[in-house]
């Protein structure tokens, strides 16, 4: 259906406008750097239409040259509004690059016709090769937000394309703003799609950053950065889901810091914090990627060690304990020696264990542990033992 031009530009200038002034609206009320960048984008992109709509009414430097480079800006603003998303530095050059020099090339090529219109395709080409790729390297984990950006960006893409295939082929006059055939409605009619796609996008990439941020500290104990008791707890009971659906070993240790009320009493609560601190990272250094390590209470650490022998799993903890021990916490000038008594689960697990026993086994040889004079490790008696490899 062919329509008439001017119109289809002043509804794609209407869509941009609306958008922009709900992106505005939220953005400024909601401190979200992201959404007003991408409503300052809108805003451009529905000046450039307007503008669009005057060609061969008015100069077309006005017509031409300005909503172009307006077109240029709003991409720089949608892949600015990528980076603020996600709270990263905006690489402003290689953002703002593009319609500086499309600006600049409107200028130098006014005068003439085929070589101003590819300039300005092809300047608004790179951008959204550019808006494609930062999209996909910025995506959420398990977003799909990213997905319709680089929609709207192929959108505009093809509607550039249209434009770029008829000059090459001698039909730029076809491709004049004020003209109106199908291959125009076409091309200008996906400028809607572009803006529709691109603000929904950006808008649905902050809400999909916000839940990531949110699970993160839902799941995540701040002080040590490790998954916090909910967590690993979730973990656990995977993992014994795991090892019994396969018959494979599992072995579940908690780990207890020795006398850490007297490093707090000693040292003070922030010295007490650093010890934790130090404690995580030194196991995590000397743990394999499928060991789970959690934060379980004040100065207490669930590890989960799947596929790991009773004597593999005494044998990777007292390298762990050793570790601990020896690598006293730098805090301000003062060495703080810590140490720690583990008490540890291994087996597999039966159809009557859950995450609740077995902590309540691993507990039990824990307790023998500090019994046994701290710094130590217990292994929980259990008849599922006789079952190991
Ligand atoms: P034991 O050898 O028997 O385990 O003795 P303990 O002193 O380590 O155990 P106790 O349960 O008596 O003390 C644990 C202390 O840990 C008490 C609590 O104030 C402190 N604590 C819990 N969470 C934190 C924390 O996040 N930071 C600091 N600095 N201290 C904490
Ligand atoms: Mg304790
Ligand atoms: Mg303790």
């Amino acid at each position: 259906m062919i329509a008439h031009t001017p119109t289809i530009f002043a509804s794609v200038a209407w869509v941009a406008l609306i958008m922009a002034f709900c992106l505005l609206v939220v953005g400024r009320f909601n401190q979200r750097d992201g959404l007003l960048t991408a409503g300052a984008g809108l805003l451009a992109h529905a000046l450039a239409y307007v503008c669009f709509m005057y060609y061969g009414h008015a100069p077309m430097w006005l017509t031409y040259s300005v909503p172009n480079t307006l077109l240029a800006v709003a991409l720089a603003f949608y892949s600015a509004s990528i980076f603020r998303i996600n709270q990263q530095a905006v690489p402003w050059l290689p953002v703002f690059g593009p319609p500086i020099i499309l600006g600049l090339l409107m200028i130098l090529l006014m005068d003439t016709s085929e070589p101003r219109r590819l300039a300005a395709s092809g300047v608004l080409m790179v951008q959204c090769l550019l808006l494609i790729l930062w999209a996909q390297n910025n995506q959420q984990p398990d977003g799909r937000a990213h997905l319709l950006l680089i929609g709207g960006a192929v959108a505009s893409l093809i509607g550039i394309l249209i434009r770029v295939i008829a000059i090459v082929t001698g039909l730029s006059d076809e491709m004049r703003y004020d003209i109106s055939n199908l291959r125009q409605s076409i091309s200008v009619s996906i400028g809607t799609v572009t803006v529709m796609m691109l603000s929904l996008g950006l808008v649905l990439l902050s809400k999909e950053r916000i839940e990531g941020v949110l699970k993160h500290m839902a799941l995540r104990d701040p002080l040590t950065d490790l998954p916090n008791r909910r967590a690993v707890m979730e973990q656990m009971d995977s993992e014994i889901e795991r090892a019994r659906r396969n018959g494979s070993t599992l072995a579940v240790a908690i780990i207890d810091i020795d006398h850490f009320k007297n490093i707090n009493d000693v040292y003070g609560h922030l010295a007490g914090d650093a010890v934790l601190k130090h404690c995580a990272t030194l196991m995590k250094q000397r743990l394999r990627q499928s060991d789970g390590l959690g934060r379980y209470g004040g100065e207490e650490f669930l590890l989960l060690l799947p596929e790991t022998s009773r004597e593999g799993a005494a044998i990777a903890l007292d390298d762990l304990r050793a570790h601990v021990a020896n690598t006293p916490t730098k805090f301000g000038d003062l060495n703080i020696p810590q140490h720690f008594s583990v008490g540890v689960w291994c087996g597999i697990p039966s159809t009557q264990d859950c995450g609740t026993t077995l902590l309540g086994k691993a507990d039990t040889a824990l307790y023998q542990a500090k019994h046994a004079g701290r710094n130590t490790l217990k292994l929980a008696e259990d008849i599922t033992i006789s079952a190991l490899v």
